[in-house]
């Protein structure tokens, strides 16, 4: 075996476990439930490692992993999950995106029904760290889990989006690599929940000039 292959099967089985050790992480804090929730990294050469259909994130085996080429097709490993397409399109439109984390986490998914959500700003400026790991979250409408049409909604966005909100489902983060995704998607629910426990109570939110202070500061990309 070449130094070159031997270091990308390296990095390709650091990857699996990292993968299976973090989506254990989230799913022993209740932040997904039973079979939902998926996460996928980019792998150098453009292919995908992708959590199986049908299986709990707190219970996965490493060398059990969909990988799938630069085209989506199944090299190896059990079959994808159902929502790779909201994956893919994170892939297509952002070049840095390293890896996509996906979940049905509680607080995130309430907040994602209530009337007076911003669909194109989903997530009120409570902390400055929402801002600073996830920019501006767009809710998107609900879609029947598996239809292609989430990817449109997905790939619609151009790219200027690192987290959405899938209504009366999940949220979905994209960054540059697994670490910073969970990161920024255990940021998420929370502001979802600090959101939930300030609502109805007048909360003091971090004004526009305070927001574009963190946006600067934190060179943040945020999609005005
Ligand atoms: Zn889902």
């Amino acid at each position: 075996m070449s130094a070159t292959v031997d270091s990308a099967a390296r990095a390709e089985n650091a990857a699996r476990e990292a993968v299976c050790r973090l989506a254990a992480s989230l799913f022993d804090r209740g932040l997904t439930q039973g079979a939902s929730g998926n996460v996928s990294v980019r792998l150098p050469d453009g292919g995908l490692l992708v959590t199986p259909t049908g299986r709990s994130l707190g219970r996965l085996d490493p060398a059990g992993l969909a990988k799938l080429d630069a085209d989506g097709r199944l090299v190896s490993g059990d079959a994808p999950t159902k929502e790779v397409p909201l994956h893919a399109a994170f892939y297509r439109t952002r070049g840095t995106a390293g890896a996509v984390v996906h979940l049905h986490s509680a607080h995130a998914v309430a907040w994602s029904t209530l009337p007076e959500v911003d669909p194109d700003d989903a997530l009120p400026p409570i902390t400055p760290y929402a801002v600073m790991l996830l920019g501006r979250v767009k809710l998107l409408p609900f879609f029947v889990p598996g239809d292609p049409a989430t990817g449109e909604a997905i790939r619609g966005l151009g790219g200027r989006r690192s987290a959405v909100l899938l209504a009366n489902h999940g949220p979905v983060v994209a960054s540059r690599d697994l670490e910073a995704a969970v990161n920024a998607m255990e940021e998420l629910e929370a502001t979802a929940r600090l959101a939930l426990l300030t609502r109805g109570h007048h909360p003091r939110l971090l004004s526009d000039g305070e927001v574009a202070r963190v946006v600067e500061r934190f060179g943040v990309e945020w999609d005005a």
